[in-house]
């Protein structure tokens, strides 16, 4: 018998399933079928669970058979359900195809259980699967879908959704017409499928979905419906989103660089390129070691990753170094990454670029200490002390400041007049003995500075001694776009100095400007002033003589007139030389006040000061004034104050004649039957002020100014009231003189109020020296009334020199907080003396400020001394208060402390 192929067998086997309608005789004539084709004497078919089925054997075909012996037969399953058993082996070698074909019959034969159909099965299936399937026919109406799908269509089961159209799903408008669109371009069957992603909005909830629809074809072939699937990919595109914001932090402004646990760079981001310089391709494979700057040592990388390894991350600033070689400073956080297993897999360095920070910290910090120095600077300008003094410690401060200058430093004052010379105003020489006025091009430079207003530099210069390559740079010296001088202030050759640099040495000229101008004003005030106070000692002068020559016939006349008193004398006669003898006396005290006047604006009143009880001369005054007060019914009310320690520190005869004078005016200018008020009580912290109080008349305020004019009487003459309209001025200028001060209170029709202040004596015993003065003069008078100033300076210790040479030895050994030097010096000249005692001090040439007192008031005088380095030049007679002024502005404390004692 020819063996049939396997193509030809199935086809045979299809030809009997066709033929034979009775299913167990089909299945009995298939396998007579096999049976001849492999030649087998026995075949058996049993289902999965081993029931046996059908048996073909010589004897015939028969269904439900005797349970053989199927040991040592072939065993062929022909499906999950059923298995062939034969003796002999499969002929044509067993397939598939035909396997299933022949399952195919026994299952008509032996239908499975309808619950297990493909159909059930396959809508369990769908059932169970999350992705969404839904089929339709042609006029687009839902027929069938799983459950996945009613889910998103708002549904329980199937039923509802058959015969639903996409228009009526509960989803977004948008969603529905993508979908009907999808369905038309199938149904007009222009494409056999679509895929689609789509946000799908279920009553305001989106859920991102990727689906795929195609077109179901009948036997025929023709488009019978829609298939669609689709499945949730929310969470695809949430990661998607994810990846895409880290990507951006990635690329953040921040360098970001990711290495493996062995430190070996991976990935790095486009920030870290840009900061480093490194490219990509340059960097990856390498280790953080080609970023190290060396300005950390060993020992900081050991600390840095013992830290990163321990605590899992270090941060800190660090230098490091950029492909191009320029270190800068960052702010690094490194962080280990680990496994489940607690290992280190990677690095992940973040880090931020500090330089710019750095630079702009700097900037500022800079700017502060600009700031700092002209606030220094002008506090300097604006403390009392001469030109010199002040250029001096203003060069000084200046130098420190600013260490990119040289030690040299000098001031020049440009010419007054127009052919004048440059003169040099301080200098200040720190490190050498520059001999800068040597420089040949000085001068020209100076010249052009003033016809520019611009620095000017001297380059290379040579001509200071032991002082390294350097240059000078002239700054102009301007107020009010007026060049009044020039500093030179000096740098290394090598040190080209900036913009910002030269910027800020022309503020700091600008306000050195201020502070020349500052002194020179004072100066001229000060010349000026005295200018004036010279023609009116010149004037006392004249007054004074005239005075003494009117003095000297007036007693002639007052001496015969009262001589003819005594005569025998008519009644006219008599009256006539009473005229004469009151008139005379009258003009006599006149004389004798503005002799007095005179005297004391030449600066020739000699003080007594000493330690005065105003109680006592208050009796004293109050005695000579009580007969001129009676004759008016003038009350003097005054109730002393026992336990008070009233003693003044004054010149006794001078604080009487001040009292008199004021009392006598309460009377003179007070009304009949009124009363004076006398009251002492302490004034501030070192004063005792007496006040005499009256009724009387009072001072019209239009004349308030006048009162201290000498020769105004207010208009008293006309009252004839007697006086001289020089008591006041007296009173007030011996106050004065003695430290204290005179002033008054006064209201037109109610009275005034006439009050002396006058220094309080304090005990000396308990005072502690806050500075020593020396005073180098041979005249002991002098020393005398100097010391009676002192007093009112308890704080200050007053010592004596009688010659120059004691001197120059007691500043050595005492070093005394200020000098003055006499009039009359035996051994030195004033100016060699100054010279000495600079030299004896140690670089800082004002340490000790000198003063001069001098004999010689001119302002040419004055000029002098305060050029050769005098802090002040001090005319005799020395004013008291004035001097106190000067003496405080220098040694600043001893005033406070001295009232801070009281
Ligand atoms: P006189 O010799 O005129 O009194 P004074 O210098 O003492 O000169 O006073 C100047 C002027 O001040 C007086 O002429 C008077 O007009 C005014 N005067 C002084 N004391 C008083 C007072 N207690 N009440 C009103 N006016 C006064």
């Amino acid at each position: 018998m020819q063996t049939m192929t396997t193509q030809e067998f199935s086809e045979q086997l299809f030809a009997l399933g066709y033929a034979h309608p009775a299913k167990e005789q089909l299945v009995c004539e298939t396998m007579a079928f096999i049976a001849k084709q492999w030649q087998a004497g026995a075949l058996y078919i049993a289902d999965h669970k081993g029931k046996l089925l059908f048996q073909h054997s010589q004897s015939g075909c028969s269904a439900s058979p005797e349970v053989p012996d199927l040991s040592g037969l072939q065993q062929i399953p022909l499906n999950n359900d059923f298995v062939l058993y034969s003796d002999q082996l499969p002929q044509p070698a067993f397939s598939p195809t035909w396997a299933q074909c022949f399952a195919q019959q026994l299952h008509n034969y032996h239908p499975v259980d309808p619950s297990l159909t493909s159909h059930n099965v396959m809508q369990l299936v769908m059932d169970r699967i999350p992705t969404r399937v839904f089929w339709k026919n042609t006029q687009q109406e839902y027929v069938g879908a799983n459950q996945a799908f009613l889910a998103d269509a708002c549904m329980q089961n199937p039923n509802q959704l058959r015969g639903h159209q996409v228009k009526q799903m509960p989803w977004s408008e948008h969603n529905r017409l993508t979908f009907s669109q999808q369905d038309q371009l199938l149904l007009s069957g222009q494409q056999e499928s679509v895929e689609f992603e789509e946000a799908l909005e279920i009553n305001g909830k989106v859920q991102w979905i990727r689906g795929h629809k195609q077109i179901i074809r009948d036997d025929a072939g023709q488009v019978s419906g829609i298939l669609g699937t689709y499945h949730d990919i929310s969470a695809r595109k949430k990661d998607e989103e994810k990846l895409r914001l880290l990507a951006t932090a990635f690329e953040s402004h921040e360098g970001i660089v990711i290495a493996d646990h062995n430190g070996i760079i991976l990935e790095m981001n486009a920030a870290f390129c840009e900061i480093t310089g490194y490219s990509p391709d340059e960097i990856a494979g390498k280790t953080f070691q080609v970023l190290h700057s060396g300005r950390q040592n060993q020992q900081f990388y050991r600390e840095l990753w013992q830290s990163i390894n321990q605590l899992g991350r270090w941060d800190g600033e660090i230098w490091n170094k950029r492909k191009n070689g320029e270190i800068y400073p960052e702010w690094l956080t490194i962080t280990a990454v680990k496994n489940d297993f607690g290992e280190t897999t990677h690095y992940v360095g973040a880090f931020v670029d500090l330089s710019e920070i750095k630079a702009q910290q700097a900037e500022i910090r800079r700017a502060a200490a600009q700031e700092q120095l002209i606030g220094q600077l002008f506090q300097l300008t604006l403390q009392g002390s001469s030109v010199r003094h002040y250029l001096h410690r203003a060069l000084e401060l200046i130098l420190e400041s600013l260490p990119w200058l040289m030690s040299i430093a000098s001031v020049h004052l440009a010419p007054q007049k127009p052919d004048g010379q440059w003169r040099a105003l301080a200098k200040l020489n720190i490190v050498s003995d520059s001999n800068l006025a040597n420089h040949p091009d000085l001068h020209s430079a100076l010249e052009k500075l003033a016809e520019e207003k611009t620095s000017q530099t001297l380059l290379s210069c040579r001509h200071c001694n032991q002082v390294p390559a350097h240059s000078h740079i002239l700054i102009p010296l301007t107020l009010d776009n007026e060049l009044i001088g020039a500093a030179v202030l000096s740098m290394r050759a090598f040190d080209s100095h900036n913009e910002e640099d030269e910027k800020l040495l022309y503020r700091l000229c600008n306000v050195i400007a201020l502070g020349i101008n500052r002194r020179q004003t004072e100066h001229a005030l000060i010349t000026a002033k005295e200018e004036a106070e010279r023609a009116n000692v010149a004037k006392s002068q004249f007054l004074s003589s005239m005075s003494h020559e009117l003095r000297t016939p007036l007693n002639a006349i007052l001496g015969f007139a009262q001589l003819l008193e005594l005569e025998e004398l008519d009644e006219t006669q008599l009256e006539n030389v009473n005229e004469i003898v009151n008139a005379g006396r009258h003009l006599l005290e006149l004389i004798n006040e503005v002799l007095d006047l005179a005297k004391i604006e030449a600066g020739r009143v000699d003080l007594a000061l000493e330690r005065v009880s105003l109680q006592e001369i208050l009796h004293e005054c109050l005695t000579l004034t009580q007969t001129q007060a009676d004759s008016r019914q003038i009350t003097i009310l005054y109730t002393e104050q026992k336990n008070q320690n009233l003693a003044a520190f004054a010149d006794r005869m001078r604080v009487k004649q001040i009292l008199l004078n004021l009392l006598s005016n309460a009377v003179k200018y007070n009304r009949d039957g009124g009363d004076i008020k006398l009251d002492i009580t302490r004034s501030g912290e070192s004063m005792i002020r007496i006040s005499v109080q009256d009724s009387g008349l009072g001072i019209a305020e239009d004349k308030l100014g006048d009162i201290f004019q000498p020769f105004h009487r207010l208009g008293a003459e006309a009252l004839n009231i007697e006086g001289t309209g020089i008591g006041l001025v007296i009173s007030q200028k011996l106050a004065h003189n003695m430290g204290g001060e005179l002033g008054f209170v006064s209201q037109e029709g109610q009275g005034s109020t006439f009050w002396l202040d006058i220094p309080y004596y304090q005990d000396q015993q308990e005072q502690a020296n806050l500075y020593t003065v020396l005073y180098i003069e041979d005249s002991n008078n002098d020393f005398k009334q100097l010391q009676q100033i002192f007093q009112l300076r308890p704080e200050i210790q007053l010592l004596h020199a009688v010659s120059a040479g004691e001197g120059l030895t007691m500043i050595s050994k005492q070093q005394p907080d200020l000098v003055l030097l006499g009039v009359s010096i035996p051994d030195m000249g004033r100016f060699d003396l100054l010279a000495a005692i600079k030299q004896r001090e140690h670089l800082v040439v004002d340490d000790i400020p000198v003063f001069a007192i001098l004999a010689d008031t001119s302002i040419e005088a004055t000029i002098l001394g305060v050029e050769a380095g005098f802090a002040e030049c001090i005319s005799k007679p020395i004013e008291v208060q004035p001097f106190l002024d000067r003496l405080d502005s220098w040694l600043p404390d001893a005033n406070q402390a001295q009232t801070g004692q009281n």
